[in-house]
């Protein structure tokens, strides 16, 4: 078992990563910006480092002040979170230089998975559906484009290889725009992401966001914990996650979930990974993997018992999986609501003071939160204060008890988006399950 690894993070998932190594016997090194000094896990972990002023590329993104905060500790291993240098192929490579254990897929396997154009190729040839498209870059040829959309049919959606966070994405309604488009595109994908790389898509009108989670330790053996449906989004954030995934046939599932598993074996994947989906008319399309532990895992140790954060570090560790597929059971369905401070209704940032703080509890809660009484939520980073989730034998009962918890949680000083949470929880589409990606957009313009 590793002996010693700093959290490259922070906030809530740097404290999940320190409980998972705390029960496993690992010593903890956290590294912190200057505003970060008051973070909970500081005060849990064995040692903690200064890394860094507020600015996250000058802490959480600085690799050689990361690299130097394991070697003056003597951590052998260094897990990433989510987010900051999570999918980040160099960052992976150096660490690995260093002579680290990097808690995640290898240099080569993020590198793969982080061009969306190699990634969908790898997919196709392990069997795993995509969307209909351009199977490769868009060239010069401009009359080749134009057949590629012609035959898949508009809309179509043009797509940077390098783009993540919801950006580099444009959607094309008919053809007198495409190769403007294409090249609008192609100019900011060259400066957003040094790499003006595009490809095209069928662009899906009403899909649902279903995803895979994934396990494999990079020694022949690759699991499933079956699927997520997180289509509850807002500028492509997501805001409700839930397991299983409401109204998925199950030899549907069984068969995608096969799939990403073969995928997992055939890439030599090592390390938890999602595979994420948009899911239309019965249909699965890949659209990208994530390899990295996601802020959404939470709902699938609910339904599994699977704790995804040490399965981490048992593979990064060397040791094979700790379950055969075989063993796992999906039992019973969970959600998760994430809080960030922020306005509910403007979605401002309210950073600032928490004065009070009460979490919810009682039977399935589950609150994963970094916050405390006195604690002061830092401006210069992702909003997101804690993570609420609920777990029932059906998916009423674990909604019913996530409006339980919404209702019970305190938290003043700053404003937060439960009053949001609270109408979502009660909306009669969302209490049926299984609205598009499209639905909370549509619902806050009305
Ligand atoms: P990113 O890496 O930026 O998150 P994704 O490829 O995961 O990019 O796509 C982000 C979101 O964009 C999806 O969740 C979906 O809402 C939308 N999207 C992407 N591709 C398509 C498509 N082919 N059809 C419809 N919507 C799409």
């Amino acid at each position: 078992m590793l002996d010693k690894v700093v959290i490259a993070n922070r906030g809530e998932i740097a404290l999940r990563i320190l409980r998972a190594c705390k029960e496993l016997g690992i010593k903890t090194v956290a590294v912190h910006s200057k505003a970060d000094a008051d973070l909970m896990h500081l005060h849990l972990a064995d040692e903690s480092v200064c890394i860094g002023p507020n600015s996250p590329t000058e802490s959480y993104l600085n690799i050689p002040a990361i690299i130097s905060a394991a070697e003056v500790t003597h951590a052998t291993g260094i897990h990433p979170g989510y987010g900051f240098l999570s999918e980040n192929a160099d960052f992976a490579e150096q660490v690995e230089k260093s002579g680290f254990t990097f808690i995640g897929p290898s240099a080569d396997v993020i590198r793969l998975m982080g061009d969306k154009v190699s990634a969908i190729a790898a997919m196709q040839k392990a069997g795993v559906p995509t969307v209909p498209g351009s199977d490769g870059s868009l060239t010069n040829d401009n009359q080749k484009t134009l057949s590629i959309a012609r035959k898949i049919g508009y809309p179509v959606i043009i797509k940077a290889a390098g783009g993540g966070g919801g950006r580099g994405m444009r959607v094309v309604h008919e053809e007198a725009e495409l190769i403007s488009s294409v090249a609008l595109t192609k100019s900011e994908a060259g400066a957003a992401f040094n790499n003006d790389t595009v490809y095209l898509e069928k662009f899906l009108q009403n899909p649902r966001h279903v995803e895979f989670q994934v396990l494999a330790d990079g020694q022949g053996n690759a699991i499933h914990l079956g699927d997520r449906d997180c289509s509850l989004q807002r500028r492509h954030q997501k805001v409700i996650e839930e397991a299983p995934a409401p109204y998925i046939p199950e030899d549907k599932r069984q068969e995608v979930a096969s799939a990403c598993t073969r995928a997992c074996i055939e890439l030599g994947y090592r390390g938890a990974g999602t595979f994420e989906f948009l899911y239309e008319d019965g249909e699965f399309y890949f659209i990208e993997m994530n390899t990295r532990v996601q802020v959404e895992h939470p709902v699938t140790e609910m339904i599994s018992g699977i704790d995804i954060v040490k399965e981490q570090l048992r593979i990064a560790s060397g040791m094979p999986l700790s379950v055969k597929q075989e063993d796992i059971e999906l039992k019973g369905h969970a959600f998760e609501c994430r809080i960030n401070a922020e306005d509910p209704k403007t979605f401002m940032p309210s950073p600032g003071n928490v004065k009070q703080f009460h979490a919810p509890g009682g039977n399935g809660i589950r609150v994963d939160s970094h916050i405390y009484n006195g604690y002061s939520v830092p401006p210069y980073y992702d909003s997101l204060i804690a993570k609420i989730i609920s777990y029932g034998p059906d998916r009423e009962t674990a909604l019913l008890r996530m409006k339980n918890a919404l209702d019970e949680t305190v938290i003043e000083g700053i404003k937060t988006n439960i009053p949001l949470h609270q109408e979502l929880v009660t909306d009669p589409y969302f209490k049926e399950g299984g609205v598009s990606i499209h639905y909370l957009e549509k619902k806050l313009a009305d």
